[in-house]
């Protein structure tokens, strides 16, 4: 009797024990207050709140979240995530009013700290406080030294604010931290200390500049604007043959982008005596990739200025299949085609290389948010981000892969 007494008794208790565990595993005691974690997920309102955040839609998103967060109005990364939902929306006093909210809560974590600071710090840039987002960012860094994201939106303000010296550091730090494991960061060390030497080359100090602009090629070895303004720099200083040696070495070591140099090794040939120089780079350049459009086109003009009109001609029909929807081309292909009085012939063959050419105005494009642009330009005006241009080249129509769809084709 006693025994089966006692089992019932030890019974009971690993039923208490059970019982408090599920319950120990429900409620959590938070700011000396009892709250039930589950109850979030009992509405619908933070799963439907993250689906439409998945999907791009913030309206709905907000909506659904402000409902969740008045379930769990301790819910912390709920009154982030709907801040920075705001701030998307373009509502950044908003955002700025519950980030800061959240940074008054006494029981924060130094993580959640850093986090909320960090969101503020975006709601600043975003609305165009630059030193309140300075701040915000430094705070986060003092409670987090080795936080990449406040780093990288430091260097960004600095670089928005031509504060090029401040962001070379920033990124300097970044750079310690990914180690060399971020490919792009050297890239980007080599691009700042370029605007440096600008700055230093504006404000009249030569030396400084070629000093800057050396240690840019040496970060990195394709810099290209580096070559081009240590070039002009030598040529300043009265040291032609120096700028020359300069930009024949941009040739070799980003020859894809050799084009950057033609105008300036074109006319210092020339001032130095020997315009056959350029004629041979050209050659070189065409020898070493037939499909270069660039360097025929520059010896077509270079042709051209010396009254070489057929030899140019024959030199941009050679460009042409390689770049079909190159309006310089075209543009110069008339020029030549004036010059020879528009021979019916020419005109024929030219005709009959452009049938299925489309023309285009605006080449390079961002790898990263599909920025257009006329131009190569180094940093994107829109996202900002360092030498994502690359050249957009559309294939003629008969090049095209349609041979499978016409193979499904009955
Ligand atoms: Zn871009």
């Amino acid at each position: 009797m006693n025994a089966e007494w006692y089992l019932l008794a030890v019974l009971f208790a690993l039923l208490i024990g059970l019982m408090v565990g599920k319950a120990w595993e429900r409620y959590k005691l938070r700011g000396g207050r009892w709250i039930d974690r589950r109850r979030l997920r009992e509405t619908p309102h933070y799963m439907l709140g993250l689906n439409f955040l998945v999907d791009s839609q913030v309206d709905q998103a907000i909506e659904e979240l402000t409902q969740a967060a008045s379930t769990d109005t301790d819910a912390l990364e709920i009154q982030m995530i709907l801040g920075n939902l705001y701030r998307e929306k373009g509502q950044v006093g908003r955002a700025v009013n519950v980030h800061q909210a959240l940074l008054q809560r006494p029981d924060l974590t130094t993580l959640e700290h850093a986090y909320v600071l960090l969101c503020l710090g975006l709601d600043f840039r975003h609305g165009g406080f630059v030193d309140r987002a300075l701040e915000a960012f430094q705070e986060v860094l003092v409670l987090d030294p080795r936080n990449r994201y406040a780093l990288v939106n430091l260097q960004k303000l600095y670089e928005d604010q031509h504060q090029w010296t401040e962001a070379l550091r920033v990124r300097e730090q970044v750079a310690r931290i990914d180690a060399g494991r971020h490919p792009d960061d050297q890239q980007i060390l080599g691009f700042l200390r370029n605007e440096i030497g600008s700055a230093q080359q504006r404000a009249g100090d030569t030396a400084a500049a070629a000093r800057t602009f050396d240690d840019a090629i040496d970060v990195d070895a394709r810099t290209v604007p580096a070559y081009l303004n240590l070039g002009d720099v030598r040529e300043r200083q009265g040291n032609l043959t120096a700028a020359v040696e300069t930009w024949e070495r941009l040739i070799e070591a980003v020859p894809e982008h050799a084009y950057f140099a033609f105008d300036r090794l074109e006319r210092a040939y020339g001032t130095l005596g020997a315009p056959q120089r350029f004629v041979a780079l050209c050659e070189r350049l065409i020898a070493r990739d037939p499909q270069g459009w660039r360097p025929r086109l520059a010896l077509s003009r270079h042709l051209s200025a010396a009254g070489q009109y057929r030899a140019a001609f024959d030199r941009l029909l050679e460009a042409l299949p390689h770049h079909p929807h190159g309006l310089a081309i075209h543009q110069e292909i008339w020029e030549a085609l004036a010059a020879l009085g528009f021979e019916p012939g020419l005109i024929r063959r030219y005709v009959e290389l452009t049938r299925e050419a489309v023309f285009y105005l605006d080449p390079h494009v961002c790898r990263r948010c599909r920025y257009r642009s006329a131009e190569l330009l180094w940093q994107c005006p829109q996202c900002h981000e360092w030498n994502t241009f690359i050249e957009e080249r559309i294939a003629r129509v008969k090049d095209a892969p349609t041979a499978q769809l016409e193979s499904l084709e009955p």
